[in-house]
């Protein structure tokens, strides 16, 4: 596109009326960059790899032409969704519902962790979307209550997470179940070679749409450091929550139990903490997310386990409590604030042993992190 021609507008991308009142009452006003991209070439029955930063609205890139394209209902689901996380699936259902208002669509999540049977006895109320983790698809696939014969649009979302957690051969059992021809969605943050060769085998002549290869951070994410003594860490902790009273935080600890012995101890100092991490039942886990998403909760201590993908548009600071062992997780950790334009804070609070993990994280963001300026507070004793 030339540069003096306009932005295009959601009008210009082929969608119908009712689309584009739903994305009106959504308040949807122009599409973002991905949306703009990937939305015709979808929307024209091509397979698409679709790539830009996190927080860019690549929910609704995929989403918005997969409800444009979904023919009378029939027996058995007719696009399929793979999401890395729970939390993740049960995010593009909510988009997807948002977004599917003025249309006639059935759409159902599987997960694991959730009993099977309420699962069950929505597949066969009858689906036109199943939005699901490869396991929990696997397992209703092996039961027979998952029919893939009628699907017709397959959507990778977060593919290159699904690949981190090991989801590959998972995701090619699924794959091989899909009748052809079929539509292949594929959308990621990053795009490496594992990515590729799914692509190569699995998907035909795909349109690529790289928005932003080389731009691991979000920069409309504030970034500091501390440097501070691993004994004054919950210290300085209050000490942040105090001073910039976060509309909402996340604070990303190493450990399921460091979690938890960090939830413990601020409870009694700050109100609404909650924490969330993998050892805790999916019950709980929904729970949590929901209060977290009303903003019931200001402070949610997690694990990775909400690393990638999850938007909640409240969160105003990511604090780093633990630095991330993979500094890939660190670009995923503060990516949770500063979406869609917003800004955001993200603090990493650094022993004085962990220079090298440090420097790593900055090579990858390629940027120096400044120190954080704190005349009140004294985190380390050189
Ligand atoms: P990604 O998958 O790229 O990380 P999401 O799909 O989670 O991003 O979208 C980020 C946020 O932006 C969500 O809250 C979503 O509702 C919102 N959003 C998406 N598209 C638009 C748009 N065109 N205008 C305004 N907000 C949008
Ligand atoms: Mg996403």
């Amino acid at each position: 596109r030339a540069a003096e021609e306009p932005e295009p507008g959601f009008s210009d991308l082929g969608l119908s009326p009712e689309m584009l009142d739903s994305l009106r009452r959504a308040r949807y006003v122009t599409p973002s960059p991905i949306q703009a991209a990937v939305i015709p070439e979808a929307l024209d029955g091509n397979d698409v790899i679709g790539q830009a930063k996190t927080g860019t609205g690549k929910t609704a890139a995929f989403g918005i032409p997969l409800i444009e394209m979904l023919e009378e209902r029939g027996k058995g689901p007719q696009a399929l969704i793979l999401a890395p996380t729970r939390e993740l699936a049960q995010q593009i259902v909510a988009e997807l519902e948002k977004l599917a208002i003025n249309h006639d669509v059935a759409i159902c999540a599987v997960y694991g962790g959730q009993p099977i049977d309420k699962q069950l006895r929505a597949l066969q109320r009858g689906v036109d979307i199943v939005v699901g983790t490869p396991g929990r698809v696997i397992d209703h696939i092996r039961r027979g209550s998952l029919y893939l014969g009628d699907v017709v649009h397959v959507v990778l979302d977060e593919a290159d997470r699904m690949l981190d957690i090991g989801f590959r051969p998972d995701i090619e059992k699924i794959l091989r179940r899909v009748p052809d021809p079929h539509q292949t969605l594929l959308l990621s943050a990053t795009i490496d070679p594992e990515i590729r060769r799914l692509a190569d085998t699995y998907m035909f002549e795909p349109v690529e749409l790289l928005l932003s290869k080389d731009e691991p951070s979000a920069e409309t994410v504030n970034q500091f450091y501390v440097t501070v003594d691993q004994d004054r860490k919950t210290e300085l902790l209050l000490h942040l929550l105090r001073k910039e009273k976060p509309t909402q935080c996340i604070v990303f600890t190493r450990t399921k139990r460091g979690a938890d012995r960090l939830a413990a101890r601020i409870n009694r100092v700050v109100k609404g903490v909650a924490t969330i991490h993998g050892d805790l039942p999916q019950t709980a886990r929904d729970k949590v997310m929901k209060a977290f998403r009303s903003g019931e909760i200001p402070v949610l201590v997690a694990t990775d386990v909400v690393g990638r993908g999850i938007d909640v548009t409240g969160i105003s600071h990511v604090i780093n409590y633990d630095i991330p062992e993979d500094p890939e997780n660190y670009v995923h950790r503060i990516g949770r604030t500063g979406r869609m334009g917003r800004n955001g804070v993200a603090y990493l609070f650094v022993t004085p042993e962990q220079g090298e993990p440090l420097t790593n994280i900055e090579l990858l963001m390629n940027r120096t992190i400044p120190p954080l300026p704190l005349d009140d507070f004294v985190a380390h004793d050189p």
